[in-house]
């Protein structure tokens, strides 16, 4: 059964079902930690959680604690959102972030960028949001408090 949640102000229905596979990565976020998978034969790192490595299909998989520090890939503005609490937080900014840990990539918000300041290749840092006792949400903020884009 699930646990009550916290006052965070975040609606249940935006709280994910902690998988098996990724009961680690939770418990981390939780921890504060930014807990991804590595494979012990090709040494790529992957994030979701999985029980095959997504590069190479081996099934002997470890987890590490990632430094939390990532470049952004890609990145899009929403504009528009039609249910609570994203409606209110529009316009904001969805981005692809590669860690630091070669191969492994999160789909994140960076709530504390504006749109217009947003770039490719800016270094961010993983922050922790909690959402509930099992599960904390993982944003990024800029690794430099200025906001410069990584030259
Ligand atoms: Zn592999």
């Amino acid at each position: 059964m699930r646990k009550e949640s916290p006052d965070t102000g975040i609606p249940k229905y935006l709280i994910p079902r902690v998988t098996p596979e990724a009961t680690e990565f939770f418990a981390g976020t939780v921890r504060g930690e930014l807990r991804v998978q590595r494979c012990a034969d090709c040494g790529q790192h992957h994030h979701y959680p999985r029980v095959l490595c997504p590069h190479c299909g081996s099934e002997h998989l470890e987890w590490v604690t990632a430094n939390g520090l990532g470049t952004v890939h890609s990145f899009t503005v929403i504009r528009q959102h039609g249910i609570p609490p994203f409606k209110e937080q529009a316009p904001y900014l969805v981005a692809l972030v590669d860690l630091d840990e070669a191969g492994a990539r999160f789909l994140a918000q960076l709530p504390n960028v504006a749109p217009e300041d947003a770039r490719i290749g800016m270094r961010v840092r993983a922050t922790f949001r909690p959402a509930s006792d099992e599960v904390a949400f993982v944003d990024f903020d800029p690794a430099d408090p200025s906001g410069v884009a990584a030259p």
